[in-house]
């Protein structure tokens, strides 16, 4: 990245590491994207590399790809109107850093360091940096008026870092809530799949009484009062973290299906969540598989419910299920075996996973003359029986048992 700064410096330009890649780096933490802003125009930008990409040129954003980087270079400029959520109406270029660093959401986001490293912070990002605080660059209600996605952003970003928000941009973020109501499902998705990804509990306190729910798009707003009943259970988050196993779509999950059961929400809501913030479907389905776990676990009583409902499931699920379903049925007497415990004794023992698993196939039906929909029911049959324990899942045996089925069905006629 110093490469692309000073190849623009050496031709004239001022150019400046900014945003959150400034953030990230005075904090110690990974950067994963890497922002510059110059006062070179993007025909100017493209001119000085060999390689670059027209990313946002209407914009000023250039990619450079320089020595496996991928830097997007973009000229100061000022703004106005995000009638989309998402792009600005109108940007002017400009050869002034502190206008283009003035246009920025947050003052921890809104700080430029150069080539020598000096630091460029006319807003004073670096103090609300050292106390872990996020603050509005200037009026905090026009701010987060003129772009809602910044009130997701601020809660995300406050979620990811650990920070508190200052009281006035919390004020502004509250007054300015309804205006969500413009912002593209797309984006609102991305950011609250972010904020779930993240140490959300942090943040649980003030967003959980806060309107920014009510105003996301149906049915999110209905999760409302189980974040309530979450943030009164904040003093037991570090064994909710425990439970979460790693990987951001798998926390992603989690935390979805956290929020769902808390709300008394059914495992069926989880396909018109992911579809009103656009999350792939995948993602609600995983959703859904998940909170069915925590719902039927519960439910189960002797080998042939577990043995049954453990077939064609996603073992992690059941083992993150479970755990789930301890965290939410504290108080259980002691000595009392946990849910975590009995799903782990059946997960060991299950006989059969998949039909797939079966030691009898298609081509074994076909030998025994069953033809048709009946290879699939045949198959079906002596699935069960290996789940009711009455079979053990070998060859011979089920082949047996597979003559009788076929007796049987002759003799039904
Ligand atoms: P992250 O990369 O972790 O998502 P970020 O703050 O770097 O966080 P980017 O989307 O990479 O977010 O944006 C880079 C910078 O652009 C931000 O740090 C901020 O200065 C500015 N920015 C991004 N989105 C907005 C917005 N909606 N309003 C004002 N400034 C914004
Ligand atoms: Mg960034």
């Amino acid at each position: 990245m110093a490469e692309v700064l000073a190849v623009l410096e050496g031709a004239g330009h001022s150019a400046h590491v900014v945003g959150g890649t400034v953030r990230d780096h005075l904090l110690g933490r990974p950067v994963h994207d890497f922002d510059i802003a110059t006062s070179a125009r993007p025909e100017e930008v493209m001119a000085l590399f060999d390689h670059t990409i027209a990313t946002g040129v209407r914009h000023g954003t250039v990619t450079v790809v320089l020595g496996g980087l991928t830097v997007e270079v973009t000229t100061y400029r000022l703004e106005s109107g995000y009638s989309d959520g998402r792009r600005p109406d109108c940007v002017w270029f400009t050869d002034d850093l502190v206008a283009d660093l003035a246009r920025r959401d947050f003052t921890v986001n809104a700080m430029a360091m150069d080539l020598r490293g000096r630091l460029i912070d006319p807003f004073g990002g670096r103090a609300d940096l050292l106390a872990r605080r996020l603050r509005a660059v200037g009026d905090p209600r026009q701010r987060l008026g003129e772009d809602a996605l910044r009130i997701l952003r601020g809660v995300r970003l406050a979620a990811e870092l650990g920070f508190a928000i200052e009281p006035g941009t919390l004020a502004g973020m509250t007054e300015q809530a309804a205006r969500l109501l413009g912002i593209s499902r797309e984006r609102i998705g991305q950011e609250l799949a972010r904020l779930l990804q993240a140490d959300w509990w942090h943040v649980l306190p003030w967003f959980a009484a806060g309107p920014w729910l009510e105003v996301l798009p149906s049915p999110w707003p209905r999760l409302r009062h189980g974040l309530a009943r979450l943030a009164a259970r904040a003093d037991e988050a570090s064994a909710w973290r425990a439970l979460c196993p790693d990987g951001a779509e798998a926390r992603v999950c989690v935390s979805a299906v956290t929020w769902m059961v808390a709300a008394d929400e059914p495992p069926d809501t989880a396909g018109p969540l992911a579809r009103a913030v656009a999350w792939p479907n995948r993602r609600g389905r995983r959703v859904r598989d998940l909170a069915d776990v925590v719902r039927l676990i519960p439910t189960l009583h002797g080998a042939a419910a577990w043995r049954r409902f453990l077939f064609r499931r996603d073992p992690d699920d059941v083992r993150t299920g479970a755990a789930l379903c301890d965290w939410f049925s504290p108080g259980k007497a002691p000595n009392t075996v946990s849910w975590a415990e009995t799903a782990h004794r059946w997960l060991r023992t299950q006989p059969l996973w998949h039909l797939t698993d079966l030691a009898f196939d298609g081509q074994d039906a076909l030998r025994l003359g069953v033809r048709g929909p009946d290879v699939g029911k045949l198959l079906q049959a002596l699935a069960d029986a290996v789940l009711q324990g009455e079979v053990a899942n070998e060859h011979l045996a089920l082949c047996e048992l597979a003559r009788r089925w076929v007796q049987g069905k002759h003799s039904r006629g």
